[in-house]
């Protein structure tokens, strides 16, 4: 009788700790993002007067480079006399709450604290990778961190061959029991050349890389220039531009990162050039000891350090993620030079950081 009041009592904690935080005219529902959508878009939809508009913006710096895609959702709670909308940055853990109380506006940054759920999915490949995984999680997002994983891996399409089986892991963020947003592709598995290769995410402060024990002995001679690796776009020598059909090659590689984000040399080397140009922005040549150049576009800043002929050892923070020059969206072009040629970074870095080498090995080793 006894061991039956306490499971009886467990139940009763574990259905009332299920209730939603929120109820009545108090609950939040969820909204898409749809395409064309902006912030500004947003509060318009969601009755908010030009003025309470431009106070908005006003209220909070962050909220002018709040960047947002399709795969997140937004939360709105509505009450006779106020609207409450909370708003999730797509690209970082930034989140927003924007309260409208009669004429009176509010807008701060809070940090989430999301629930964290997870998915599997597995499948096999028909037709694009791309499609096929999006076939199984409509996520653009989910998609293209599962190809990220395979970046350093993948020297052709058709090392994927058709029915080759992949699987993986993903978070799913929820706030107020909505579900907002994907979060990281935890762990991942690709037939390549008919070999299941497999990778997990591995946290590193903010940032994190896709890893398999593999990855240690790559004999490559640069690490990874930063702490998160997304890829925006990659080395294509004989690019040709969508409307003037002239090649415009890509000759570095686009990680897709936050302004401000830390950019570490990715091998000992000397600074032999580094200013801003009206195509580079700010950016920085280095050379190193291998006869190599690497280069660094659309930097934010360039460490106050730098100077010609300065001597930075692996791992070193050279400058920051920013979008200057000719640019869109924030992002580290990466180049590297070889013997007077451009040629693909992919190929010649590691798929981590210079400052996460010991900490992996460690992981390797408590296996
Ligand atoms: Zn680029």
């Amino acid at each position: 009788m006894y061991n039956l009041a306490i499971i009886v009592c467990a139940f009763i904690f574990a259905f009332t700790s299920y209730q939603p935080a929120e109820v009545g005219a108090n609950t939040f529902t969820a909204k898409q993002v749809r395409l064309g959508d902006n912030l500004l878009s947003i509060l318009r939809q969601n009755g908010f007067s030009e003025k309470q508009r431009e106070q908005v913006i006003a209220a909070d710096k962050g909220l002018r480079t709040l960047f947002l895609t399709l795969d997140t959702r937004y939360l709105i709670r509505t009450t006779p006399t106020e609207t409450e909308l909370r708003i999730f940055d797509s690209q970082t853990s930034q989140a927003f709450r924007v309260l409208k109380k009669g004429a009176r506006v509010e807008a701060s940054s809070y940090q989430p604290k999301f629930t964290v759920k997870h998915t599997k999915a597995e499948g096999r490949v028909y037709g694009s990778l791309m499609g096929s995984l999006m076939a199984k999680v409509n996520s653009n997002w989910v998609a293209t961190r599962f190809m990220d994983a395979y970046v350093f891996d993948m020297a052709h399409s058709r090392d994927v061959v058709r029915g080759a089986r992949f699987s993986f892991t993903v978070e799913r963020l929820y706030e107020a029991n909505q579900f907002i947003k994907y979060g990281e592709v935890l762990n991942t598995s690709l037939d390549i050349r008919g070999i299941a290769v497999q990778k997990k995410f591995v946290r590193y402060k903010d940032g994190g890389v896709f890893f398999s024990a593999q990855d240690l002995l790559e004999n490559r001679p640069f690490f990874a220039p930063v702490e998160y690796i997304k890829i925006a776009s990659r080395f294509k020598p004989n690019r040709l531009h969508p409307i003037t059909g002239r090649v415009q090659p890509h000759l570095g590689i686009d990680f897709e990162l936050p302004v401000g984000d830390p950019v570490f040399a990715p091998r000992k080397g000397i600074i032999v050039r580094y200013g801003n140009n009206r195509a580079a922005g700010n950016f920085i040549v280095l050379l190193h000891s291998n006869g190599m150049e690497t280069s660094y576009n659309h930097l934010h800043k360039i460490d106050k350090r730098i100077r010609q002929g300065l001597k930075v050892s692996a791992g070193e923070k050279i400058g920051e993620v920013g979008c200057t020059g000719y640019c869109t969206r924030a992002h580290l072009h990466f180049a590297v030079k070889k013997k007077g040629r451009m040629v693909d970074p992919v190929k010649y870095i590691k798929a981590y950081p210079p400052q996460m080498e010991r900490y992996l090995e460690e992981r390797v080793a408590s296996n």
